[in-house]
């Protein structure tokens, strides 16, 4: 049956990439993807999925399912792209497509239309009655902005499947193990008084500075967090342009990260404490505003391995010199040549496996698999596929889609991610996908086990990191 998934995704292939490469073409920012979500509805229509549209109040969220009863099983996509990051494709120099455009700068393009070719792979095997139970394709919006799966985490989907299942592109062929820390989302607003700076600067009150000395009694914070904690910042909103002007307004948008939502909270309230400090000191108001939250991510490592042991069972792509010239000439334009993906934090007798494959990570592409070494290691960055994880076993992985080391969210991937060597890694993944769901809906002692697995991990239960009536808004990326 494995041999079928991967000959029918092969079979369909050009269907797959049309839909990928069109993504790449509307590249919408988070929560506009509505040229996107159209395609792939209508797509999803013509294979027979029922669709919910406007999932928890999201424009650009969506479920398709097809199938009926147990087991469960969701399959998550993502289509958003991000700002500033238009490039010509294929070319292994920064050439902007629209001067100051949009780019799929994450590959969400790929992930989505991977993601896809697992779910109609699955359809069809249950049209087939190769198959029993149902699969639901997720369409979740704004990764990169405004984290989607957490307002439909929130209001109540993904608590119904026996397992969610995921890929990310990537620079390996890699099952993606350990968590990744929580992260609160919030806007700062602040009022002042505005004043001639010169002429009646008693009059004035200062929005700009209480920003500042926001920021300011931020930076001493730091010193006091714990080492799993980060606190970022950025300005929206510096006032008016002239010197000359007290400014009344100044927003900052932090970002406050911690190994899980509770523990975010808590270093949340400092901050806010801190903004209250600068109104204090400046006779200033602050508005506080949550923006989005993302809960930590829970492994399961029941589902890994059988993600790792179908990493294997696919057949890798096999790349033609033109395709290996083009990934050397993007490796040629950074130099990083660190070990990839995970390696870094392996032992020394696996990182020395490694080192051999990548010739010591100078190889532009990774054509193997990674080892599998299950891990509790917590990654500073955060996901929205954490919210999921907390509601349902899940499990993810990555699919070699750009060259070795490629920086994230760059022009390179950008690039990369309308190739033939991006398309073929997307279909390696959408293969690896579709034969774990295929494992997964066949074999219920894998769902027990895995079941089993997800509630010690999550036993303290889901605390949601969004506020319960923020509205899900298009975000800053
Ligand atoms: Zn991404």
């Amino acid at each position: 049956m494995k041999q079928s998934i991967y000959d029918y995704i092969q079979s369909r292939a050009d269907d797959f990439i049309a839909v990928s490469d069109r993504i790449w073409e509307f590249a919408e920012l988070s929560l506009n993807e509505y040229k996107s979500v159209a395609c792939y509805l209508d797509f999803l229509r013509k294979e027979g999925f029922t669709i919910r549209e406007q999932v928890a109040n999201v424009p650009t969220a969506f479920a398709a399912s097809y199938g009926s009863g147990s087991p469960r099983i969701g399959i998550l996509a993502e289509y958003d792209a991000l700002s500033s990051l238009s490039q010509r494709a294929g070319v292994a120099e920064k050439d902007p497509l629209v001067p100051g455009g949009h780019g799929h700068g994450c590959g969400h393009n790929l992930l989505g239309a991977g993601s896809l070719a697992a779910a109609v792979t699955i359809k069809k095997l249950i049209e087939l009655g190769h198959l029993k139970g149902t699969v639901v394709f997720y369409g979740c919006p704004g990764e990169e902005g405004c984290a989607g799966k957490s307002f439909m985490a929130r209001d109540g989907e993904f608590r119904d499947l026996d397992a969610a299942i995921t890929w990310h592109p990537g620079d390996t062929n890699e099952v993606t193990t350990g968590s990744n820390a929580a992260c609160l989302q919030y806007l700062y607003s602040f009022q002042g008084q505005t004043a001639h700076a010169a002429g009646d600067p008693h009059l004035g009150r200062s929005a700009l500075d209480a920003a500042e000395l926001m920021n300011v009694g931020v930076q001493f914070l730091r010193e006091h967090m714990r080492k799993c904690e980060s606190v970022h910042y950025s300005f929206l909103d510096v006032g008016g342009p002239s010197p000359n002007v007290v400014q009344p307004t100044a927003s900052v948008l932090y970002m406050v990260r911690s190994d899980n939502v509770r523990n975010a909270k808590s270093l949340l309230e400092r901050v806010h404490n801190i903004a209250r400090g600068a109104c204090l000191m400046t006779g200033t108001e602050v508005s506080i505003r949550q923006v989005d939250g993302t809960a930590s991510t829970l492994s399961n490592t029941v589902l890994e391995k059988v993600i790792h042991k179908n990493l294997e069972a696919a057949p890798l792509p096999v790349y033609t010199d033109d395709e290996l010239a083009f990934a050397e000439a993007i490796h040629n334009t950074y130099d990083c040549r660190d070990l990839p993906g995970t390696a870094p934090r392996f032992d020394w007798k696996v990182k020395q496996q490694v080192k051999e494959w990548t010739n010591n990570g100078q190889k532009a592409v990774n054509d193997f698999v990674m080892p599998y070494v299950p891990s509790d290691y917590m990654s500073a960055g955060s996901t929205d596929v954490g919210d999921v994880s907390w509601l349902t076993p899940t499990a993810q992985f990555n699919a070699a889609t750009w060259p070795s080391n490629c920086p994230g969210h760059s022009w390179q991937m950008v690039s990369t991610g309308k190739t033939v060597f991006a398309h073929e890694a997307m279909l390696y993944a959408g293969c690896v996908l579709a034969m774990t769901a295929y494992d997964l809906m066949t074999d219920p002692a894998i769902l027990t086990e895995a079941r089993a697995e997800f509630s010690v991990t999550a036993a303290g239960g889901y605390d949601c990191p969004l506020e319960p009536d923020l509205v899900a808004e298009p975000a800053a990326i």
